[in-house]
């Protein structure tokens, strides 16, 4: 008897899957989820994401280690505390293709220096791998929360922020940072998450170094 062959929509939410784990695996070997921290989604259509459950090795990630959350339903058991953040942004942005949150070094600290209200990034050619900058001379906003258990709460706060304009025409960064404890960064796939979430967290890297030497 052959086996039944899968639909398009079980192919798509296997490779969401495996775009989660693969995603894992990369931020755990760049030490940007240290201690089961961080957590990592991919949409697999409008109404449901594949995304990491709560407490687990994000560098050993299994299927099994992987809910597949509908958008308007509560979160399922095993749920991280911190799904509600990833839901939000894809319910008001059906463009987001994939979220991914690491507590990482330079995020992390440079969310402190900088304090609430917002980061601003200039003058880096790095800057040319987030949409729609085409030069260094661009500045870009990094908004920057108070860090909150509430992640309800917090989702809302984020919610307003990234609906408002930014000052002096600077454009908002495909991310925004939680003071001490981290960065989420999205795309439309996979694929430029992953190159927007390094090329953030490289640029906070650039810019703990560069404020070392400039008063
Ligand atoms: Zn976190």
């Amino acid at each position: 008897m052959s086996a039944v062959p899968l639909t398009a929509e079980q192919n798509r939410e296997t490779a969401a899957v495996a775009e989660v784990i693969a995603a894992g695996r990369a931020a755990a070997l760049r030490h940007w989820v240290p201690a089961t921290s961080g957590n990592f989604s991919v949409r697999i259509n409008a109404d449901r994401v594949a995304i990491t459950r709560s407490g687990v090795d994000k560098g050993a990630l299994t299927s099994a280690d992987i809910l597949i959350q509908p958008l308007d339903a509560p979160l399922l058991p095993r749920s991280s505390a911190e799904a509600p953040l990833h839901l939000a942004l894809y319910r008001r942005d059906p463009s987001i293709g994939a979220i991914f949150h690491v507590h990482a070094p330079g995020s992390t600290v440079l969310s402190r220096v900088a304090g609430p209200g917002g980061l601003r990034l200039t003058g880096w050619e790095l800057q040319k791998a987030l949409p729609g900058i085409t030069s260094h001379e661009q500045a870009i906003e990094v908004p920057v929360f108070a860090n909150d258990q509430d992640t309800d709460r917090l989702a809302g706060l984020v919610e307003a922020r990234l609906a408002a304009p930014t000052a002096d025409g600077a454009l908002l960064a495909p991310g925004y940072l939680l003071a001490g404890h981290g960065l989420y960064a999205w795309g439309t796939s996979p694929k430029e998450a992953a190159r927007h979430l390094e090329a953030l967290e490289t640029l906070f890297e650039f810019e703990l170094s560069y404020r070392r030497f400039t008063p």
